[in-house]
């Protein structure tokens, strides 16, 4: 089984994606358009391979920096796309023949996000799932819903525990990964992601109740400062009404 993690630049971030290789080959989300030519053909190459090789695309979910590149590889291979709105389930196996990729529902950044596990290798793509303490895209992790992920993230702990999970590989440089956790790392990884949705979720509700959004967005990038300038100042504002819908709901 061979596999190749892929990072297309992307402003001042990158896009990770990734690609296993075999009897049939599968790319693991498309990042944004502009990756089609020359990234992905030179990534490619370097595997002896063409776009036209590529039999399935899976996408950890349906966010523009995850599917850019699906219809130019469609058009031009034919490959079948996979994603939890085209059919793919939790505990679904995509089988490759050379490697299986067991599909997990991991809702929490999106309520569509899968992750996918290797099953031979351990090796696991979460995608945008676990944001740790977020990107220089937005200056703090993203999600939609707060209590979804936090389950999620004791459902991946599970994994980890069965000896299932040996290493995670992530979609951006989350804060001080630089986009791999290795096995050990991953228990302290998952602590990282917890510790910090419930430490936002204590600074949201501590904001006046009348406070503007893009107010308090800027205020929990302060807070939980990470960097100077962010590719979207406003990306943070989908996280602080996150926290507000569930503070509404309980
Ligand atoms: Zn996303």
């Amino acid at each position: 089984m061979k596999y190749a993690y892929l990072k297309y630049p992307w402003g001042s971030e990158w896009c990770g994606m990734m690609l296993f290789c075999g009897k049939r080959n599968i790319l693991l989300d498309s990042a944004v358009e502009e990756a089609f030519f020359p990234f992905l053909y030179d990534e490619l190459k370097k595997h002896d391979l063409t776009v036209s090789d590529i039999d399935i695309i899976a996408n950890t979910h349906s966010h523009g920096d995850h599917i850019g590149m699906n219809e130019k590889i469609v058009r031009f291979s034919g490959a079948e796309v996979l994603s939890f709105q085209h059919g793919l389930q939790d505990s679904s196996v995509i089988d490759g023949g050379d490697w299986r990729l067991e599909a997990i529902h991991t809702p929490g950044h999106s309520a569509d996000s899968i992750s996918f596990l290797e099953l031979e290798s351990g090796v696991f793509f979460s995608g945008d799932t676990f944001e740790g303490r977020g990107t220089r895209y937005a200056g703090v992790a993203l999600y939609n819903d707060p209590a979804a992920l936090l389950q999620t993230i004791e459902k991946v702990r599970c994994f980890y525990l069965d000896g299932r999970i040996k290493k995670m590989y992530l979609s951006h440089a989350y804060h001080e990964t630089g986009g791999i956790i290795d096995g050990a790392d991953v228990p302290s990884y998952l602590d990282l992601c917890r510790d910090t949705v419930l430490a936002y979720d204590r600074f949201i509700r501590s904001l006046p109740e009348d406070i503007d959004i893009s107010e308090a967005g800027t205020l929990l990038r302060k807070e939980f400062f990470i960097c100077e300038e962010v590719m979207n100042p406003r990306a943070a504002e989908s996280t602080v009404r996150a926290h507000l819908r569930l503070k509404a709901a309980l």
